[in-house]
């Protein structure tokens, strides 16, 4: 490694990734490691710097540019704290970006994990003033990102596109935000896995829409999983809608019946008769990556 880089993070409940991006976007040293290292501890700011550090002594060369982190939380509007992480608690409410800057000495870059991944999608698909962009990643939870002008649309406090949590009028579940009736408690993998549990326990979560993706328990929830994003189709009428993360990307997921339900539940003739839309690239180096372009383009001066 002689180039200048910077190190991009992609912090999930499960598994953090951690990798070097230098400045003709290609990826060093990237690793996978298990956030209960980072989330066992009182401080894991401390933890997350001791861990850098002893990754930057094991490459030789170049210099540090940057260090770039998406969190699956909601963040504050200076991108310098991170407010509730429902599967990262010991995050909670956290000024992560000042102990690295003095440890580092370097800018730090901090962001929902979801902002990333849709940046990671601009930049691979050399998408030059898109118009509006939506990023929607459902995985565990409801992700949902909005870049709209060359900006990702981040609200009064920072905490825009948390799309997951529309309330459902008579539903009653909890969710992990702490609210009751939010969409995402009927609408994502961990939805999926209790209808798993619930309707077919004999079945693998990994065959759940191979074996059984004509049961109307199964295309309910996948017209469930419409619901938001043909929400927000409406009210922004996009350019482009990117469709992501690890529900979507399960072997036998009936992307035509899913397609068809946005179709439906989407304004008459538009937007609903020009929709554009497009699955995400399949590549679990896709947040670090994102992270490590975001900041590029922070150093550069823009304001994204
Ligand atoms: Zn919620």
């Amino acid at each position: 490694m002689d180039k200048n880089y910077v190190i991009g993070i992609d912090i999930g409940g499960t598994h953090f990734r951690l990798g070097m991006v230098d400045e003709d976007g290609d990826l060093y040293n990237f690793v996978v490691e298990s956030s209960s290292i980072l989330d066992t501890s009182d401080d894991p700011v401390k933890k997350l710097i001791d861990y850098i550090k002893i990754y930057m002594k094991n490459v030789a060369g170049g210099r540090l540019l940057a260090i770039s982190i998406g969190f699956p939380s909601t963040v504050s509007k200076d991108r310098r704290v991170v407010y509730s992480t429902p599967n990262l608690k010991a995050f909670n409410n956290t000024d992560v970006v000042t102990p690295l800057e003095k440890n580092f000495n370097v800018p730090v870059f901090i962001n929902k994990d979801v902002n990333y991944l849709l940046q990671y999608e601009i930049v691979r698909r050399n998408l030059v003033n898109p118009g509006i962009v939506i990023g929607v990643f459902i995985g565990t939870g409801y992700g949902n990102s909005i870049y709209i002008n060359d900006h990702f649309l981040i609200g009064k406090n920072g905490v825009a596109t948390e799309l997951g949590h529309i309330p459902v009028a008579h539903v009653s579940d909890i969710c992990g935000c702490g609210n009751v009736g939010c969409i995402e408690t009927i609408a994502s993998g961990k939805r999926l896995m209790e209808i798993r549990d619930l309707y077919f326990p004999q079945t693998d979560i990994s065959k759940i829409f191979i074996l059984h993706k004509n049961d109307p328990v199964i295309l309910d929830f996948v017209d469930m999983l419409t619901i938001p994003v043909a929400t927000e189709i409406n009210i922004f009428d996009p350019d482009l809608v990117i469709i992501g993360g690890g529900v979507i990307q399960m072997e036998g997921f009936p992307r035509e019946y899913f397609e068809a339900c946005i179709y439906e539940h989407t304004r008459k003739p538009y937007p609903a008769q020009n929709l554009n839309i497009s699955y995400s690239l399949e590549d679990n180096r896709a947040g670090v990556f994102g992270s490590a372009y975001y900041a590029f383009n922070k150093l550069k001066g823009c304001e994204i």
